[in-house]
This record gives structure tokens, C-alpha cells and sequence, in this order.
């Protein structure tokens, strides 16, 4: 099959708009559905240049970081639930050719405002889903099940949940999930991070973490493709924060510390200040990229 718009990293990573015929028999795909830090850009209420600017080309705006799985048989995992779900489930399920527009499971990763807001479009007020299977650590499930409206969703068994403790795999339709705790903030739950294998790769997904430990940073080595925190470019972007409140690693430490990683290192869950953002955006080295909206692994 011609697939068109292949990326520098190699002829598996496509930036493609998949004919839906051809889904039922692909391998495992990952899309990225979005990469922004939660906030979206542009940002809520921000003046600054890089949002005024994608507010009036709105061809530079982005959707907050998402990733969906289509499975080996066209069944469709979401990564995280956004504030943009209602935009990324329908682009993920159209490149499944999946009518009606949903997905078959969500995973979460963690409680903070980007990566689970969207759960509520499952409920009664909008798709009065039929108890979507939602994966999440121990912590997330005790979250949802004691706070409203969440709690609602499960009582109405719009969402059946599943607990996928760290450390434990999942198998979702040809693709083997693993989930390990990633250190984050973690005001209300913990935070994991995925490793997605496929019949030949595997791709990491950790959009948030305050730094990578070395178990992290092994993961990262040695994936094929591994999407990982970029939400800051370097410290000089944040000249009225404390650097010790920035717990995020800078793309510039994660570039001199995975020059070595053997397959290729995308950075995600970019701020709104990030200069990676901006039209004259800094060079990355070749083995390193920048996540975009329509970016397809095949795994
Ligand atoms: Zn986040
Ligand atoms: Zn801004
Ligand atoms: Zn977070």
C-alpha cells in the first residue's frame, strides 16, 4: 500500500489519512490525537505571542496530548480522556473507519485537568455511553468512584472501570499495554506511563513526568519510539517561576540525555510558551522529533 507523507525517522512512521478499508487489516497503529500541555493551545486567557498567534491562525493550534491505539481487528483505545475528546475520538475512530464515532476503552493516566476531563462527555448529558471499559491505576479508580459527576458515570454504568495496576500488562486487540508509575505531582491520584508493543515495535507514551528515573529512562533507551514530556524547551522560558517548581525535565537535558536511545524520541505535552511552538521553532537533532496531530506508528 502507498502511504504517503512518511516521516525522516523511517518508512513505519507515517503521517497519513488511512483509507478506513484498509483498518480492519493493519497491524497495531498508534495515532497522535493531540500535543499540547493540558491547557491546549492556545491557552485559556493568555495574551501572550504564541497563542495570539494561534488564535488568528487557528491552523497553529493544537489539541491537548492524546494518543489512540487501533487495534489488529479496528478496535479503538484512547490514551487519556481531554478536554478536546469529542475532536480526537471522532479523528481516531474515522482513521478506524468506525461508525458511530466511538471508541471501544479508554485508558487514563493520571487526575490532572488534560488527561481526564473528557470522561464526562461518556455520561447522560452528551453519548449516554454503554459502560466503556476504562483502565486506570488503584489510586484513579478510587478518584472517580468517590467524586462527582465522575461517580455518576459509574453508578449509570456509562463507564465500567478496570483497575491496571503498575506492573501489570493488558492485552487489547492484538497489542500488549504495560503501565508503570511514573513520578508526577500527584495531588489527588499517581501517574503511569505506557509502554504499547506490537507484533514488531514498541512505542512508550509518557506525556508527564517530574523527572525520568533511570527504570524510565531504560524504557526510553530502548523503545523504538518513545513519546515523552517536552511541555518546556529550557529554563529561560520561564523567567518568573522558580526553577524548583518547574517539575518537568527540559527538552534540552532530555536531548544531551537520550542522544544514545536506539529508536526515536518525540516530545509531547508542549506548553504554550515552548519555543518548539513557535514558527522558527529551535533544531532538534535527527533521532529527536516533535510530536504532530495525524502522526501514525505502526507498530
Ligand atoms: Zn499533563
Ligand atoms: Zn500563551
Ligand atoms: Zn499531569
Amino acid at each position: 500500500m502507498e502511504l504517503a507523507g512518511a516521516w525522516t525517522g523511517g518508512a513505519w512512521i507515517h503521517a497519513i489519512d488511512r483509507p478506513a478499508e484498509y483498518a480492519a487489516v493493519m497491524s497495531i497503529q498508534v495515532h497522535v490525537l493531540g500535543t499540547a500541555q493540558d491547557g491546549g493551545f492556545p491557552h485559556a486567557g493568555c495574551g501572550c505571542d504564541a497563542c495570539s498567534g494561534a488564535r488568528a491562525d487557528p491552523s497553529q493550534a493544537r489539541l491537548v496530548s492524546c494518543i489512540g491505539l487501533i487495534g489488529a481487528t479496528g478496535k479503538c483505545l484512547m490514551v487519556d480522556a481531554t478536554p478536546d475528546f469529542s475532536t480526537q475520538q471522532a479523528a481516531l475512530a474515522k482513521a478506524a473507519g468506525r461508525r458511530p464515532p466511538q471508541v471501544d476503552a479508554l485508558i487514563l493516566t493520571h487526575a490532572h485537568i488534560g488527561h481526564y476531563l473528557g470522561l464526562a462527555m461518556l455520561g447522560r448529558e452528551a453519548m449516554s455511553a454503554d459502560a466503556v471499559p476504562v483502565y486506570c491505576t488503584l489510586s484513579m479508580r478510587r478518584f472517580l468512584e468517590h467524586n462527582r459527576p465522575w461517580s455518576h458515570l459509574i453508578e449509570r454504568a456509562e463507564i465500567e472501570l478496570h483497575t491496571l495496576s503498575p506492573g501489570e500488562g493488558l492485552e487489547f486487540d492484538g497489542a500488549q499495554i504495560d503501565a508503570y508509575l511514573t513520578p508526577h505531582r500527584s495531588e489527588d491520584t499517581d501517574t503511569i506511563g505506557l509502554s504499547i508493543r506490537g507484533s514488531e515495535r514498541v512505542l512508550v507514551y509518557m506525556p508527564d513526568a517530574d523527572v525520568f528515573p533511570p527504570a524510565l529512562a531504560e524504557r526510553i533507551e530502548e523503545a523504538d519510539v518513545a513519546l515523552i514530556d517536552g511541555t518546556f524547551h529550557d529554563r529561560e522560558e520561564l523567567p518568573h517561576r522558580e526553577i524548583l517548581e518547574v517539575r518537568h525535565p527540559f527538552v534540552t537535558e532530555s536531548v544531551e540525555r537520550f542522544r544514545d536511545a536506539s529508536g526515536k524520541v518525540i516530545f509531547i505535552h508542549l506548553n504554550h510558551t515552548n519555543a518548539l511552538l513557535s514558527e522558527n521553532p529551535p533544531a532538534l537533532p535527527d533521532s529527536f522529533g516533535v510530536a504532530r496531530e495525524g502522526d501514525v506508528f505502526e507498530l
